[in-house]
């Protein structure tokens, strides 16, 4: 009897033990997963002398929603791993954070229609492509072939294609700028420090660049 409930008793605490270990195991990678520092063991280039501006003016702040390695958006191994959405207002400007030429416009999509995704694709001097999403109806202040310099206009955020609140989809992808692309880690030069880019929930201010 006695032998009986010790056993009854090691098998609930065993039980009771597992369980704990699951639920502690399942909340650690859901926080992890939805508020990462960064996609975990990927190299980013220092952010001092990275060759990236933020996409918009000189002394603008923006709060950055999504960013890398979010799930499931920006999840780790899709397209969109290294994609960053800077939450803007409709009719935000947006600027080049590099120089290049402008390789593709779409500015036909209409705000909160789900319709076309508004966007520009400017070639950087690299060949890699840096893209601007979600711009607003008519929001493209270049056209394609143009040549632009760093820091130089682009067009207007907004909340068009998929977009389901407004915000700049800001992402450099490699060898092709067309969906499903695949996107690659960058810094920013002129702003705070972002060793493994911009961060979920943090806000950053453009500041003036050499
Ligand atoms: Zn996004």
């Amino acid at each position: 009897m006695k032998k009986a409930a010790i056993l009854f008793m090691s098998i609930i605490m065993i039980f009771m033990n597992c369980k704990e270990n699951d639920d502690s195991l399942n909340s650690n990678a859901l926080i992890e997963d939805k508020n990462p520092e960064g996609c975990p063991d990927i190299f980013y280039p220092n952010w001092e002398t990275s060759k990236h501006l933020l996409p918009f003016p000189v002394d603008q702040s923006y709060t950055i929603g999504r960013s890398h390695c979010y799930i499931p958006e920006h999840a780790a191994g899709s397209p969109d791993q290294f994609a960053i959405d800077i939450e803007m207002e409709i009719g935000t400007l947006v600027t080049a954070s590099r120089k290049g030429t402008i390789m593709f416009v779409e500015e036909s999509g209409v705000d909160y229609d789900q319709g076309a995704n508004n966007l520009v694709v400017l070639r950087d001097e690299d060949g890699y492509f840096l893209q601007y999403h979600h711009l607003t109806q008519n929001g493209a202040i270049v056209e394609q072939g143009q040549f632009v310099e760093e820091g130089d206009p682009i067009g207007y955020s907004g909340v068009t294609g998929d977009a389901d609140y407004p915000h700049l989809h800001f992402v450099a992808t490699d060898s092709n700028w067309e969906y499903p692309y695949t996107s690659y880690p960058i810094t920013f030069r002129n702003t705070s420090k972002n060793e493994k880019s911009l961060i979920q929930g943090q806000t950053y201010k453009a500041l003036p660049f050499d």
